[in-house]
């Protein structure tokens, strides 16, 4: 059966040139850049190079930006950063909003725990804030602010610029969870005007577990792996040249692609919203507009999500029902939540993300299937007579 993958918020396949980029690092060029010796300079080189072409790409310097194992690590590298910067001027009161990454949430949590104020910004209907609730949140003693460029789960954007400006005017720190942005939507640090951003390569086409932190000239991010000298010595351990060359490589060409797929995207992302919004009782998460072009998220009353997952997958459609790291438990999506789904609502979500791998086509056979499945779900729930029965209220009109 040919599957159709609509889970790239997930992680994406390798493109063909990312792959080709790392098998020299893996086959003849396996120095270690440390070394002296010829097979290490050319490791040297390549690790440069590739620097160079991922700043150009975010209209930074090379100096700014550091290698990460990901996402994840860029996310707690910046925040340690920054809270221990702010912690040296007796600044300990940090500001982000209720939709971020658990990468972002989970690492407040632990600086709460050693003595952090954190103030978590609710958000709109739509997921998003504004650079207004920000100023407004703005203390004395604020050390930093850090949202998402877009959303994980609902694809909502955010307004970077304007919260970039708030905190430049006011002297915080500014950090941008920009992992579903890169490569997707065009970026670049200055006009953005953030301090710190973060981005991973497995979420635009290139390897899983390396990413990288744009930091700003004059600002010095903390070592949160301690070791040998690598990374200026702000990020120890032998550099993943094969996995940075293969970055470099996936990020040229997304960022290359991005005219030419926009388009595409937001045309498949926008039938789909029509299609499946002629369920009965389905409601879209997230914007219309204001939303990543390859972003679908819903919710359909009545509806388990991981059932839906199943059916959809026997079908041969990989989709999900929110973030992947909330999937495997049962607590419903905070990203819901925080949007004012109620719980029983909340379960019932199914997020599609597309590439431009995906065609037309599939998007007919995913809204037939949605269609198809959703309906023998409700008829096999006893909620569902009940809401039909008129013995319970419908949550989503
Ligand atoms: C995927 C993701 C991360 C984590 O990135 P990893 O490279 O998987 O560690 C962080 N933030 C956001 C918004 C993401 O989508």
């Amino acid at each position: 059966m040919n599957r159709i993958y609509v889970d790239n918020a997930a992680t994406t396949k390798m493109s063909r040139k990312a792959v080709k980029a790392m098998l020299p690092y893996l086959e003849e060029r396996y120095g270690n850049p440390s070394s002296l010796h010829t097979a290490g300079q050319l490791a040297a080189e390549a690790l440069f190079n590739a620097r160079r072409e991922i700043a150009e790409r975010l209209g930074a310097d090379v100096k700014e930006i550091y290698f990460t194992s990901g996402g994840s690590e860029s996310d707690n590298q910046a925040l340690i950063s920054a809270a221990e910067a702010g912690a040296r001027k007796g600044k300990k009161h940090i500001i982000s909003q209720k939709t971020e990454h658990h990468a972002i949430l989970n690492t407040l949590k632990k600086l709460e725990k050693q003595g952090f104020e954190i103030t978590l910004l609710d958000v709109d209907g739509e997921g998003s804030i504004t650079a207004e609730q920000v100023r407004s949140a703005i203390r004395g003693d604020t050390a930093l602010v850090t949202t998402m460029t877009a959303n994980n789960e609902i694809g909502t954007l955010y307004p970077i610029k304007e919260i970039a400006e708030v905190c430049r005017a006011k002297g915080v720190l500014f950090h941008t969870d920009a992992v579903q942005a890169v490569g997707h939507i065009p970026l670049d640090v200055h006009e953005i005007g953030c301090d710190m951003l973060s981005l991973s390569a497995h979420k635009f086409h290139g390897p899983k577990g390396v990413g990288a932190l744009y930091v700003r000239n004059g600002l010095m991010p903390s070592c949160i792996i301690e070791g040998g000298a690598q990374e200026r010595g702000r990020r120890a351990g032998t550099e993943n040249i094969a996995g940075i060359c293969s970055m470099a490589a996936a990020l040229n060409e997304a960022a290359t692609a991005i005219p030419e797929d926009t388009p595409k995207l937001t045309a498949m992302r926008d039938r789909l919203i029509a299609g499946l919004s002629e369920i009965p009782h389905s409601v879209l998460n997230g914007s219309t507009t204001n939303r990543l072009p390859g972003n679908v998220n819903m919710c359909f009353e009545g509806i388990e999500g991981e059932s839906l997952l199943l059916l959809l997958d026997a079908k041969g459609i990989c989709a999900s029902s929110g973030s992947a790291c909330t999937s495997g438990s049962l607590d419903p999506s905070h990203v819901l939540l925080a949007i004012g789904r109620p719980h029983e609502v909340a379960h019932g979500s199914l997020r599609l993300t597309l590439s431009s791998e995906n065609t037309p086509d599939e998007v007919e056979f995913i809204i037939r299937s949605v269609k198809e499945v959703v309906e023998y779900l409700r008829n096999m729930s006893p909620i569902w007579q009940e809401l039909q029965e008129g013995k319970r209220n419908y949550v989503i009109q």
